[in-house]
């Protein structure tokens, strides 16, 4: 099974465009670049996770094929407005050699989704139903793959938020993952307990103190990991909006999310807001080690490849 990690940004991507923060300026500065989250998959099948707006760029970067299957995770913009792009494949190959892409979504991501994209239903793509609790249905899972939908909490919009379990049957022995997506909390909190690996939504650094974007901080992040204690974690999405007062990324800036009690090393003090890939991979790792955890974690990034 090979996890290519297309995207690994947060909603506008990083740096965000016109953003003046001090994140962004030293990501610009430094020429590093995420684009929004989006995962592929090889193994017995191809999977692509969440076809974002940036969906074009990353297929040609890894030059990548038609997918098996397309899992969409919610009906925010970054998680499915790059569907049309799919529709090159289709113009590749004579038509009476093309077979629709099925899309997986919860039905209430469908209810947002379908009126933008309905043209491409049909012909183009396939629309199948994600149901969390219930195995995903049809051609390409099967006893190789198996995929079940758990639903998470991403807040009051979008409603048909999931994340994803995957088993695995491969030559090597079997293999279970899971990607979480965007969210603050489970309604089955141990959903995504005792796996091979995690992929893991990573928006703030500190939980802030009103949690609007409903997404996960590594702060928060610790708490699930700490039980569910998965063989490898890999964070995603990304993110400028994390505000630590005296911190050297604060600046005027509103859409910044003041931490409730921000993580702290040992001696007491703040861990400094990491702002790109070396920083945030050290802070990372030293925050795992201050506080025992044991598990190999890896922040991803654009383009990072996996085997398993
Ligand atoms: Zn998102
Ligand atoms: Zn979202």
């Amino acid at each position: 099974m090979e996890l290519i990690f297309l995207g690994t940004g947060g909603a506008w991507g990083l740096p965000e465009h016109s953003c003046p923060c001090a994140t962004c300026r030293h990501l610009r500065a430094k020429g590093e670049h995420r684009g929004r989250t989006s995962l592929w998959l090889e193994g017995p099948a191809k999977l692509l996770i969440d076809p974002g707006p940036d969906l074009r760029a990353q297929l040609m970067r890894e030059n990548l094929p038609r997918p098996d299957a397309v899992l969409i995770t919610h009906e925010h913009g970054d998680h499915f407005l790059g569907l049309d792009e799919l529709l090159c494949y289709r113009r590749a190959v004579p038509a009476q050699d093309w077979r629709p892409i099925p899309v997986y979504a919860s039905a209430a991501a469908w209810e947002q989704i379908e009126p933008r994209f309905g043209y491409l239903l049909g012909s183009l793509l396939e629309k199948r139903l994600a149901l969390p609790g219930q195995a995903l249905a049809g051609f390409p899972f099967g006893r190789d793959l198996s995929c079940q939908p758990v639903k998470t909490d991403h807040g009051p919009m979008p409603k048909g938020s999931v994340g994803y379990r995957f088993a695995v049957n491969q030559p090597g022995g079997s293999l279970t993952l899971g990607y979480t997506s965007d969210m603050v909390s489970l309604s089955e909190p141990d959903a995504f307990a005792g796996l091979d690996c995690l992929v893991c939504q990573c928006h703030f650094f500190n939980e802030p103190q009103v949690n609007r974007a409903n997404h996960l901080s590594l702060q928060r992040a610790l708490e699930f990991l700490g039980r569910w204690r998965p063989g490898a974690v890999f964070f995603v999405h990304l993110s400028c909006q994390d505000y630590l007062p005296g911190d050297e990324t604060v600046n005027a800036m509103l859409k910044k999310y003041a931490p409730a009690d921000p993580l702290r090393a040992p001696d007491g003090a703040p861990y400094a807001i990491p702002r790109d890939q070396d920083s945030w991979q050290a802070a990372v790792e030293r925050v795992f080690t201050d506080r025992g955890l044991d598990l190999p974690a890896k922040v991803a990034w654009d383009g990072l490849r996996v085997g398993w």
